[in-house]
């Protein structure tokens, strides 16, 4: 059935709308209507185009939805911040239907369900080639985290595993047809990712002085943000890794593995950087909450350079990472 504007619109007011007294006016007329937020605003965009970001047949329609908005809420969360609104444009081609289009809603309703935000408008439009997808979310802050406030000894750590994501995509794109439960475990990692929102409120709740990003594009690019960004160098130490027993599965040969975890995106999960007292302080809070000992993956210095220490030898670290361009 081809799709029309009208029946569109009906079944994101049928999705979307949540009350929310917040909200004074909602999708239906030219723009939304919300109260002011307390604290900073915070605004966000995100674009996804079949082809570079996605592909129709490597991905359902319910995680692709879940996934266009999470990796929103993940700028949000890298912040230290907690998401609001959003808009949705998309943009659809005649490979989608209905049927198609109700299930993407129904992960980006999900989705939003699971970190209270409310969808309060967008537009639609037809493609003539790709499927396209543009999220704008708002959110907020009483203390906004940045990426150039790393300082001189500071460590760097991560929230969750890293490299998960990464090697399910691989699977996914290899002629392998079925998969054992460690391969699904790292394709659900790659498909619905699962932003870090209580995870970056709670480590603004107990260090004051920190610096954050999320891993959207692997370790060694979030590693070499924060030092640039903070006019420092990293010292990345490969043997406290943070290795999750699923990734070993998959991926035997620890060499890998480490690539993985530093060039291999998508993981969504923050990089944080802190003084060495307040990662001691938070370690056991942060285990306590969420099981997850928080690695010691490297320290910033003064060099410039972003190193890899491996087997006692230190290695100049290149650009590996994905090229959007
Ligand atoms: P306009 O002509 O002003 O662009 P539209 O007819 O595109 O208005 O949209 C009507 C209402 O539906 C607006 O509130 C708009 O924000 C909302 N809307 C349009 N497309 C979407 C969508 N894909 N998801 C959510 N809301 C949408
Ligand atoms: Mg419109």
């Amino acid at each position: 059935m081809k799709l029309n504007e009208y029946q569109i619109i009906a079944l994101a007011e049928k999705y979307f709308i949540k009350n929310n007294s917040n909200i004074v006016k909602n999708i239906g007329d030219d723009t939304a209507v919300v109260k002011p937020v307390k604290g900073l605003q915070l605004l966000t965009s995100d674009m996804l185009i079949e082809g570079t970001h996605f592909l129709l047949d490597k991905i359902s329609p319910y995680n692709l939805g879940w996934k266009s908005l999470a990796v929103n809420i993940s700028d949000i969360a890298s912040m230290s911040g907690k998401p609001d609104y959003a808009l949705l444009s998309i943009g659809l081609n005649n490979k989608v239907n209905y049927d198609w289009l109700e299930d993407f809603y129904k992960g980006l309703s999900d989705c939003a369900n699971t970190y209270q935000v409310n969808i309060i408008g967008g537009d639609t439009v037809s493609s003539k080639s790709d499927v396209v997808i543009n999220i704008a979310l708002t959110g907020n802050s009483e203390k906004p985290i940045y990426r150039n406030t790393a300082k001189e000894n500071y460590i760097l750590t991560s929230t969750g595993y890293l490299g998960l994501s990464g090697a399910g995509l691989k699977l996914l794109l290899s002629e392998k047809k079925s998969f054992d439960k460690y391969e699904n475990y790292c394709i659900e990692k790659h498909v619905k990712p699962i932003p870090k929102v209580s995870e970056g409120l709670f480590i603004s709740e107990y260090v004051n002085d920190f610096a954050m990003c999320d891993s959207s594009d692997g370790l060694y690019n979030s590693a070499k943000l924060i030092s640039k960004q903070s006019n420092l160098g990293i010292d990345l130490f490969s043997e406290n890794f943070s290795f999750n027993s699923n990734l070993c599965e998959v991926e035997k040969d620890l060499n890998q593995v480490i690539d993985l975890i530093l060039y291999s995106g998508e993981d969504y999960e923050l990089i944080f950087a802190l003084s060495e007292n307040d990662y001691n302080n938070l370690k056991e809070k942060y285990y306590q909450k969420f099981q997850f000992q928080l690695p010691l993956l490297g320290k910033f210095n003064n060099s410039k350079e972003i190193k890899l220490l491996k087997k006692s030898n230190y290695i100049t670290l290149n650009d590996k990472s994905f090229n959007h361009f």
